[in-house]
């Protein structure tokens, strides 16, 4: 599970929320021995609407600080628990607006949190009149932190918890619980009269290696876009943010820092580590993987081992994958005519190789010092990204399901596995459940059938699908 970690100087109601998220449950308490000290850290899991959480509470360490710093309270807390979580719900208190050690706090997070995502929570806000402009002026003083915009809520009253959820959702979709219930499994598409996702802020990741041209991509692309670059207040320089205004859409481009900085001073061939991890990868919803078209005209392969492990994992991680040729331009004239034709060729097939689960992965070839190809790019990525946001009613799929199951030739007749029903549980990348009859299971062959047709009927080509069964009487 994610972990949040709750944070703020004592009595802004740290507590107070942990129960609230908690609800009942039973939250395990367990002591961190620390330098000569021990301190208590409460443990739970928190339940919001669909989300689930792991929730840790820093208020036991206040016990030894009372007398001393916030910060030094913080700084003691180890670093090993701040490790751990996902993101910080940093609490103040509404009423009472900054105080100095709420600075503190902000400055100290601004240090040893930089890369966690930190929410402003501004607690007890059933106190503040929501109609004299007081909860303004207040929200409009949390912001100030650098923190983006703060949260009110009450965790007393259960007062916008709602916004917090509203908050949480996006950070935590891929953990969002989908309790199946019969009624989901016969509607007539609930899921897909749900708002629609594909107008959610894009977040795309550019990778590839050093001098692939990814830089000039990005130039190139924001040329014609309202942009927005540099630090959000009070964000460290490792949390250059891009954003961009995309066909009506926000796109966020995701690590963009990580290789503006990074590519300048680190030009070795293996420095693709960066974009390898898996946690950048998850925070992109599609990634646009540069290669270099003159390597590649150069190359027995087109793509280098580097390139081929984040493909890979792209899809693997179910983020949609965009595969871009740069530096075309270089291939033109006569001369280059056979290879140039050779590039065209060789990049899609050798893409369907080392990621054969997944046909019809666009590729796109630009020179994006020419500017030409960045619309395309574009339109791809904007193309994967809503097919990976698609929602399918379920009774479409059961019909599509009925017309697949005749068209498929099961080699053993009587031992055909019965689908009753066919669902999908989760967008972002599309997930699918088919219920199948007995004890019988789906074997590969079937699955792949399964996949195939559903892509092929669905137009869902290029971006990673998963169908998962479940057995049912
Ligand atoms: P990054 O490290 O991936 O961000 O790469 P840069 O954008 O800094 O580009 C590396 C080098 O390749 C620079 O000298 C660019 O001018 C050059 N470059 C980028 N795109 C193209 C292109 O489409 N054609 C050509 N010929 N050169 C390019």
């Amino acid at each position: 599970l994610p972990t949040a970690i709750l944070i703020g100087r004592p009595n802004v109601g740290k507590s107070a929320l942990f129960n609230r998220l908690i609800r009942r449950r039973e939250a395990l308490v367990y002591n961190t021995p620390n330098d000569h000290v021990t301190r208590d850290i409460r443990d739970g899991v928190a339940k919001l609407g669909d989300l689930r959480f792991r929730v840790l509470d820093s208020a036991g360490l206040e016990a030894e600080a009372t007398s001393g710093s916030v910060l030094g309270r913080t700084a003691a807390m180890t670093g090993e628990v701040l490790a751990k979580a996902q993101f910080v719900l940093f609490l103040i208190d509404a009423r009472d607006g900054l105080q100095p050690m709420d600075l503190d706090v902000g400055k100290w997070l601004r240090i040893h949190a930089s890369g966690i995502k930190i929410i402003v929570v501004m607690n007890k806000a059933e106190l503040l009149d929501q109609f004299s402009g007081s909860l303004a002026a207040a929200s409009g003083e949390a912001y100030t932190l650098g923190f983006g915009d703060p949260i009110a809520l009450s965790a007393e009253t259960g007062l916008g918890m709602t916004e917090l959820h509203a908050t949480l959702r996006p950070i935590l979709e891929d953990y969002v619980l989908h309790v199946l219930k019969e009624e989901d499994l016969q509607d007539s598409g609930s899921l897909g009269d749900e708002e629609d996702d594909s107008k959610l802020p894009l977040q795309l990741a550019i990778v590839g290696r050093p001098n692939v041209g990814k830089s000039t991509l990005l130039n190139a692309i924001l040329l014609e876009n309202r942009v927005l670059v540099g630090p959000e207040a009070g964000l460290t320089r490792d949390s250059i943010r891009v954003q961009f205004q995309y066909e009506g859409r926000s796109v966020y481009l995701v690590d963009t820092a990580g290789w503006l900085e990074r590519t300048k001073q680190d030009k070795g061939p293996s420095s693709l580590s960066i974009v390898q991890s898996r946690k950048h990868l998850m925070r992109a919803h599609v990634v646009a993987l540069v290669l270099d078209a003159e390597e590649i005209s150069k190359g027995r392969r087109s793509m280098k081992h580097a390139e081929v492990v984040i493909a890979r994992r792209a899809v693997e991680e179910g983020r949609g994958l965009v595969v871009v040729v740069n530096k075309m331009d270089l291939l033109k004239g006569k001369q280059n005519a056979k290879m140039y034709e050779r590039v065209i060729n060789a990049v899609p097939e050798e893409i369907q190789t080392v990621i054969p689960q997944v046909t019809g992965i666009p590729v796109v070839f630009v020179s994006a010092i020419e500017g030409k190809g960045r619309l395309s790019v574009m339109r791809q990525v904007i193309d994967t990204y809503e097919k990976w946001c698609v929602r399918l009613p379920t009774a479409r799929l059961n019909r599509w399901l009925r017309k697949v199951m005749s068209r498929h030739s099961w080699k053993d007749q009587s031992a055909q596995p019965k689908i009753k029903y066919f669902t999908q549980v989760k967008a972002r990348p599309p997930t699918f459940v088919a219920f199948v009859s007995g004890k019988v299971e789906l074997s590969d062959t079937d699955l792949r059938f399964l996949t195939k047709s559903l892509k092929e009927d669905f137009d869902l080509g290029g971006i990673p699908v998963r169908i998962m069964q479940r057995n049912v009487v």
